[in-house]
């Protein structure tokens, strides 16, 4: 794969104004832009209230890096996002990415369900420009606020790729705490934690630091030009988009939440397994019966890290399940969601998606 490797001639420059790259940041709250009532409070704030014009003037050097256009597209705390929300927030990045006037897109975001967000952007972005979403642990406010330099550095990040073609190509980034993540594999590992996001098994793809950008590893797996997938059809009313739903499997659980989900009429159930996605042969049989009713099962794994096998804890062949593969519960419920707008709904078809993306 050609991407750029270490050396001085990957740093990025600062060339004169007029030619620097011009990236769009679009904020839609988060941490980030969260403010608490004292500087040492970095858990009781509220999040999404601090706008994209502030969160900019905050770091002077975002002007040697890129020529910025801000946008407030939103102001939540991420763990509200909303799918109309996220047709809202992908549409325009494909707008904007269609034009010859912007270079690259940055996205500020709350970290609750960024790599949700990210994942779903991977999957239907329609252009090789750079998209970057980046956040913060702290509030705007907080003592060692860390969303300057994370955006700071997103920003960097998106000029880098914009202007170096061997480091196109590489889907929807995430850069956070000077890690660059691909969009398909990071996730948030820590509640509290400057360093939250890591993409486990497989490292980030590379780092960003004092204006300098590297990129240490590829990107494998289908995503933006090459995916299949379009928003189009999850960009209807709620009631219209196939409703996908995640369940647990852990000691003791009965089969309640599935069975109200199939009244319900969901089109998806993901199961959050134990280990090798193996789930309690309760749950199990009322998955099973699920299937049966026209309803597509997903195994992935709460463990956190590693992959659900085909067939492995589960007879998946027989039962008509679907292995996640290294896609954790909630980065499978958006490829789900998107395929089952598709009209994919087949076991086999699901699968090789799933093994696909
Ligand atoms: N609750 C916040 C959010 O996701 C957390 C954060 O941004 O760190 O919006």
């Amino acid at each position: 794969m050609n991407i750029p490797t270490s050396s001085s001639s990957n740093s990025s420059s600062v060339p004169g104004a007029s030619s620097l790259p011009r990236i769009a940041v679009l904020a839609t709250g988060g941490t980030i832009a969260g403010a608490a009532p004292d500087a040492a409070n970095t858990s009781g704030y509220q999040a999404g209230v601090v706008g994209v014009d502030q969160l900019l003037a905050a770091v002077p050097a975002l002007s040697t890096v890129a020529r910025i256009a801000p946008e407030q597209i939103a102001s939540v705390d991420s763990k509200d996002m909303t799918m109309s929300l996220w047709t809202t927030l992908a549409q325009r990045i494909n707008t904007l990415l269609a034009s010859d006037d912007v270079d690259g897109v940055v996205v500020t975001h709350g970290t609750d369900t960024l790599e949700e967000t990210a994942y779903l952007l991977h999957l239907s972005v329609k252009s090789d420009k750079p998209v970057v979403l980046t956040a913060a642990m702290r509030p705007a406010s907080a003592l060692s606020a860390d969303g300057p330099l994370n955006l700071l550095n997103a920003v960097t990040v998106a000029a880098y790729v914009a202007t170096h073609a061997a480091a196109r190509g590489q889907g929807v980034l995430v850069a956070f705490n000077n890690r660059i993540h691909s969009a398909r594999d990071v996730v948030k590992t820590s509640t509290y934690a400057v360093d939250a996001f890591q993409s486990p098994e497989i490292g980030a793809l590379g780092w960003v630091q004092d204006g300098r950008v590297e990129f240490q590893r590829g990107v494998v797996r289908a995503h933006t030009l090459t995916s299949e997938f379009t928003l189009a059809s999850l960009d209807s009313p709620d009631a219209a988009r196939p409703q996908v739903e995640i369940v647990a499997s852990y000691a003791g659980v009965s089969r309640l939440a599935v069975d109200a989900l199939v009244a319900a009429g969901v089109r998806g159930i993901v199961v959050a397994g134990t280990g090798n996605g193996s789930i309690h042969q309760t749950l199990q049989q009322a998955l099973a019966e699920a299937v049966s009713r026209g309803v597509a099962v997903v195994r992935s794994s709460r463990v956190g890290s590693g992959h659900v096998m085909r067939n492995g804890a589960a007879a998946d062949d027989a039962l008509g399940f679907v292995s996640a593969g290294s896609l954790n519960p909630y980065k499978a419920r958006v490829l789900l969601m998107l395929a089952l707008a598709a009209g994919q709904t087949a076991p086999a078809a699901l699968q090789k998606l799933f093994d696909t993306y």
